[in-house]
Formats: structure tokens, sequence, C-alpha cells
């Protein structure tokens, strides 16, 4: 039996690695559920998993929440608040494995905390990864911890590694990855009616359902940027050996490239239980309650090149992790700024790039080598990116 700990329950990775929980409750317990302010999801899922601890960072949540348990069975669930508690419930000694599934910069510090102590690390939180690459995966190899990676793309080309291969080693039979994407909601759009398209555009996206926030990253495929570089960290690979595939169909998750001229592909429904049950049950397999794919209804797979042009976001992650240092921070900062303010209605999609490059031309990389450094960058550059949005809808 392992203990499970879950950064960011609540969200749509959250809700998918319960649903995997629940059917393998003779394997995995659920120790810790978080939440940052979502209270009534929090409920349901305690009154099912009956987890030990959970932690719901808002405070005025976090008291509505122990009154919402009062006198019910599961008033004994003890509750924490604030985000210090994040790193503490990812490190409890009967915490095997952690899902890092909180979105952005915030699930940084828990995500580090459970790679630090030696967990289990179930990784979806890739905006973790990309801020602290170096560090984390150095944090990884020092506590001996295990790094799976939950991204479908990264978990696919996990898949399609040699038996014994580890997440941060160099494989040096493979000499290319093929990281595809959907391409979005506005693959197909003309270009100059992008700065027309709503939040509720942008968040429908036709593949996969997942959080707001990677839905609209997926539109501007800042997403597959954030991707590219988490490839560049997990694998250790280089930005020119990682070839972006838009693959309409989202059915290949993405493939490897070997010497020989072999290219692996990891194929299924694109339903986010599939990397979940893999790496829940890894080094084995389990059932995770997706249908098989029929690939009859498949029927064809098409495969194309992205256009610069039409996903500018793509090519400034490209710049940034060319940069390197803290650069790769300063874009995920800027994007996460520029993706709330469209999301309220502030700003236009077309601005979400715009807003990124004029923040990061704001700014010299620094070596990126502690975490003071990493959250100092962050925090500088969501200044700097409020700033220019002040600028441009005044
Ligand atoms: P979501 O918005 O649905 O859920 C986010 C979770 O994080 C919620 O539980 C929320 O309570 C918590 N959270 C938000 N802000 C927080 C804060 N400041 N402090 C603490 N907790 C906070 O997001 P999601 O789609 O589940 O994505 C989660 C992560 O997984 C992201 O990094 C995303 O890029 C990655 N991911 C998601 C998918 C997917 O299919 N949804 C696929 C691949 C990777
Ligand atoms: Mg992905």
């Amino acid at each position: 039996m392992k203990g499970i700990c879950i950064l960011g329950a609540t969200g749509s990775i959250g809700v998918s690695t319960l649903d995997v929980v629940a059917r393998h409750s003779s394997l995995y317990k659920v120790i810790a559920l978080t939440a940052n302010t979502n209270i009534d999801v929090l409920y349901e899922q305690c009154l099912e998993h009956h987890p030990e601890v959970v932690v719901v960072v808002d405070q005025h949540k976090a008291l509505a929440f122990e009154e919402k348990l009062k006198n019910t069975p599961i008033a004994d669930i003890k509750v924490l608040s604030g985000a210090k508690a994040l790193e503490h419930v990812a490190t409890l000694d009967n915490v095997d494995s952690v899902m890092a599934a909180i979105v952005g910069a915030a699930g940084l510090l828990p995500s580090l905390a459970a790679a630090k102590a030696g967990k289990t690390v179930l990784l979806a939180n890739k905006e973790a990864l990309v801020m602290s690459g170096a560090i984390f995966m150095q944090a990884v190899a020092d506590s001996g911890a295990q790094l799976l990676p939950i991204d479908s793309e990264h978990n696919a080309i996990f898949q399609c590694m040699p038996a014994g291969y580890k997440t941060g080693m160099q494989e040096k039979q493979a000499r290319r990855i093929l990281l595809t994407a959907s391409g979005g909601p506005f693959r197909e759009m003309p270009v100059e009616q992008l700065i027309n398209v709503t939040p509720a555009q942008a968040v429908a996206h036709p593949n996969w359902d997942m959080g707001r926030k990677i839905s609209v990253d997926s539109a501007t495929m800042m997403n597959k940027g954030l991707e590219m570089i988490e490839a560049c960290i997990l694998f250790d690979m280089t930005p020119d050996q990682i070839q972006v595939v838009i693959h309409p169909q989202s059915v290949i998750h993405s493939m490897v490239d070997y010497v020989d001229g072999t290219v692996l592909a990891q194929m299924g429904n694109p339903d986010m239980r599939i990397p979940i049950a893999y790496s829940m049950a890894w080094p084995e397999r389990f059932d995770s309650g997706v249908e098989p794919l029929n690939i009859f209804d498949v029927g064809r797979m098409d495969f194309h090149e992205p256009s610069l042009e039409r996903f500018p976001c793509l090519r400034l992650a490209y710049e940034a992790i060319a940069t390197g240092g803290t650069m790769p921070t300063i874009l995920n900062a800027a994007n996460e700024i520029a993706v709330e303010a469209f999301l309220n209605e502030q700003v236009r999609f077309t601005d979400i790039p715009l807003i990124i490059e004029r923040c990061m031309k704001k700014f010299e990389a620094k070596t990126a080598d502690t975490l003071e450094i990493i959250l100092d960058a962050d925090q500088q550059a969501r200044l700097m990116s409020t700033q220019i949005i002040g600028e441009l809808i005044n």
C-alpha cells in the first residue's frame, strides 16, 4: 500500500488522479489533498477518499472548510492553510508518491520539497520545471527521488525510452524527440482574426479537457514552448533535438527517433488518466478506466510543421531557452500574468505574446543557480508584465 499526496487535487489533473486512485484502492491510500479555494469539490473528495490531512491555501476558505467538516463522519481530517503547509504535506513520512498538479509557479516550492524529500514525484506542474530545471534535477539526483512525467508528451517519450531509463539521463542512442501538439482551437483560423478570439473560444480545446490556464497556453502554443523546455530538462537534450509536430488528431502523444532510424511512438485516446495510471503503476501497468483506442475511428493521422508567425509564443520559448539562466522563468511569469489578463478580458488574445516579448526585453538573464535568484526573477517579471499591461490598456 502506497501513500499518495495530491497537490492541486481539485483541478483537472487532480480529479483524474482521484479517479485512477478509486480504481486501485488496495494499492493507494490518499494521505493528503490540497486546494487553493475550491472547498466544495474538496469536500466531496474528502467524503470519498478520507485523507488524513488537507491544505486549503486560502485562510478564510480553510476556516469555512473546518466548519463544514464539523459533525460529519470526516470531522477527524486535519485542515491546514497557507502555502508553507503544501511543502509540509508533500514531505510527510507516510507519503510515498506526490502528484504535483498545482498550476503555475505556485507549484514550484511544494514540488521541489517532494523531490528533495526523495518522494516519487509525478510531475504535471511543468512550470516548476521550466523555472528551476537544473536545481530540480539536482534535487532529484541528490535525494534519490523518482521523477515520472505526467504531461502526456513527456510520459509518451519516457515510455519510448529503453528499459531502465531514468529521467535526467542522456540517452545517447536517441537522436531526436518529435514532440506532438494538437495545434489547439485556432490552428486554421486566419491569422488576422486571432485578435478577436474570446476567452470562451480559447479554453474550448478540440481534444483535451483541461484547466483554463493550460487551455489558453494550448491555444497560443506557449504550452508546447514550455513543453519543449520541459523535454530538454527531463531528457537532457538540446532544443535543436526537439521537433515540434502538429498532429491534430492527438492520438500519438510524442515520438523518439533513434540513431538506427527507428521511430517509437506512444499512442492512446487523449485522456490524462493514461499517463497518470502509467506513472502510478510504474514499472508495471494497471487499468486507467480509459476506453481502448479504436484505430478505425481514428482513420488517419496528419502531421504538420508549426508556423512561428501564427504561434509567436513558441518562438519566444525557443528564444528564452537559448538565452538560458532566468529567462525561462521570466517567460513563464510573463505568460501567467498575460493569460490571466486575457481570461479577465483586460487584453486581447494577440496581446499575450506581445506582453511576454516586451517583458523579456526588459531583463538580462541571470545564472539560475539558486532558488532565491529564480523566485526574484519570477517576482520582477510579474511586476513588469503588470506594468506593461497597464500601459497597453490605458
Ligand atoms: P487546474 O486549473 O484545473 O487546477 C489547478 C489546481 O491547482 C487546483 O487544484 C487549484 O486549487 C490549485 N491551485 C491553483 N492556484 C494555486 C495556488 N496559488 N496555490 C496552491 N494551489 C493552487 O489545472 P490543471 O489543468 O489540472 O493543470 C495542473 C498542472 O498540470 C499545470 O501545471 C498544467 O500545465 C499541468 N498539465 C495539465 C494537463 C491537463 O490535462 N489538465 C495536462 C498536462 C499538464
Ligand atoms: Mg502536454
